[in-house]
């Protein structure tokens, strides 16, 4: 078998358990394609770590305790921490960091029989839009590798992308799950805010921060995230008390009358017009399965920037204080007394975005402007939450474009911050809402870069999320087109 690399896990599943191939058959083969490490997706692969675990799975399958996608491989994006490889999150703070323990998503999908391939590459502490802030070097896109993957899970993206693996995992605080699986023509979800547990997953900004996974397919994705989510109650406080669920059961219902609430604010002036293009023809093919577009409103579209990039880095630089070369992570070598070992190892540990953001957070918590930006911030959180419930009166599910562009040129951003915050727009509302939301392959724009097209679903409305994007996909075949050579 080939191709085995281009089968979707479901096909590998049943191969597995058919016993029509073992799953180190299967690792053996992705770790193959990972030689080299194409598009620096990977910032550790430990070969023997995932033969051990596909053979762990071979006993499962040969004496019959096999779980659901025994022997399947995954890869995970850095920021879960895992006890048999390293993890960095993409930060040099973090260099050769080895976890006691795995994070609670990473034993879920163990526990169904997943296989790690090891650890990708991310923006360092999942800050960023183009995988460019990561201190490992950038990733490239397997579509054209001069363009970047997005971010900040772009190693999860080109990796699924490119082949290298059938499925990953993925976060998403403001977007960093749903703009890669975009621009790299994969699908990806981001369910709601609370279904997963954070427990092991490095914070960003725990207010928003969501695991989620990435795989060609929404079946594939459904696979994963009954995997992934449950309670966790006694090591993630904000992990929901919603029983996790079989996300496949409702994949082939018929979407007759479904409403599909198209928010004018998502296709406005910024929206680039090849983009636009493709996820027009989308929706039309969703209506001609019996769907009904609705226009809708969400009036504070464009405050989702100032307010997710005044909350998010007042998190972060909370959450960041840890690593100051004692509790957690790089200790300079050279000081002379505490505050100037906690000043150098966290100037020489951390990036420029990240000290960026840990500035950004610190100003606006800081008295006198707290009630200015970070107050303010908070409010208007609550009237974009608001607004998407307002506009559920009218519809079941919301679309639009995932990104206003196809993936840009690396560097192109270069110095320019702002220019990667504005471009997550159209992901920024509903991660402020903690609501669920993913990214199906929706054609192709300009230079034949991959277009996703967003669909937002109410709180807990992941199953009918999947079976939109699972209709499209029975329809469609761009989730399937692949990247020369792959
Ligand atoms: N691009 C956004 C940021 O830089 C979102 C990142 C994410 O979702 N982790 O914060």
């Amino acid at each position: 078998m080939s191709d085995l690399h281009n089968l979707s896990v479901k096909a590998l599943a049943t191969l597995l358990q058919t016993k029509e191939v073992s799953a180190v058959e299967v690792a053996t083969r992705f770790l193959a394609r990972m030689g080299g490490n194409p598009h620096n997706a990977f910032l550790d692969i430990d070969s023997e770590a995932t033969l051990a675990q596909a053979q762990a799975s071979d006993a499962k399958l040969a004496n019959g305790t096999a779980g659901p996608l025994e022997g399947v491989p995954v890869a995970h994006k850095d920021v879960f921490v895992t006890r048999d490889f390293a993890t960095t999150a993409g930060s040099k703070m973090l260099s050769g960091y080895r976890s006691p323990f795995d994070a609670t998503v990473v034993q879920g999908l163990r526990s169904a029989g997943m296989v790690t391939l090891g650890k990708l590459n991310c923006d360092e502490f999942a800050m960023g839009s183009a995988n460019e802030n990561s201190a490992y070097g950038a990733v490239t896109n397997p579509w054209d590798t001069a363009r970047v993957p997005g971010g900040s899970s772009g190693g999860s993206a080109a990796a699924v992308a490119a082949g290298l693996a059938p499925a990953a995992t993925g976060t998403d605080t403001g977007g960093s799950i749903r703009q890669p699986a975009s621009f790299c023509g994969i699908t990806g979800i981001k369910p709601t805010y609370g279904r997963a547990s954070r427990y092991g997953m490095i914070a960003y900004a725990s207010s928003l921060d969501q695991a989620g996974p990435m795989a060609r397919s929404a079946e594939d994705c459904a696979l994963l995230l009954s995997a992934m989510c449950g309670p966790d109650p006694d090591r993630d406080s904000t992990s929901l008390d919603v029983p996790a669920e079989d996300f496949t059961l409702s994949l082939g219902a018929p979407l007759d009358g479904l409403r599909i609430g198209i928010p004018k604010e998502f296709f406005g002036d910024g929206l680039h017009a090849d983009v636009r293009a493709a996820v027009d023809l989308a929706l039309a093919e969703l209506t001609k399965q019996g769907a009904k577009l609705v226009p809708i409103s969400l009036p504070r579209t464009e405050l989702s920037i100032p307010v997710y990039y005044i909350i998010a880095p007042a998190e972060a630089s909370s959450n960041l204080s840890r690593f100051d070369g004692v509790k957690f992570g790089h200790r300079a070598k050279d000081y002379t007394d505490l505050e100037s070992m906690y000043k150098r190892s966290r100037a020489e540990g951390l990036g420029s975005e990240v000290k960026r953001r840990i500035m950004t957070g610190t100003y606006v918590l800081s008295h006198g402007y707290y009630d200015a930006y970070y107050l303010q911030a908070q409010k208007i959180r609550r009237m974009i939450a608001d607004d998407f419930q307002n506009a559920f009166k009218d519809c079941d599910v919301i679309a639009g474009p995932v990104a206003p562009s196809v993936a840009w040129k690396l560097g192109e951003n270069a110095g320019d911050p702002v220019a990667d915050y504005l471009a997550d727009i159209f992901t920024l509302p509903a991660s402020l809402a903690g609501l669920p939301g993913m990214s199906v392959p929706a054609g192709f724009g300009a230079h034949h870069m991959p277009v996703g097209l967003q669909l937002i679903g109410n709180y807990f409305k992941e199953a009918q999320l999947l079976n939109v994007a699972h209709r499209l996909q029975q329809a469609t075949d761009f989730h399937l087109q692949k990247p020369a050579g792959v």
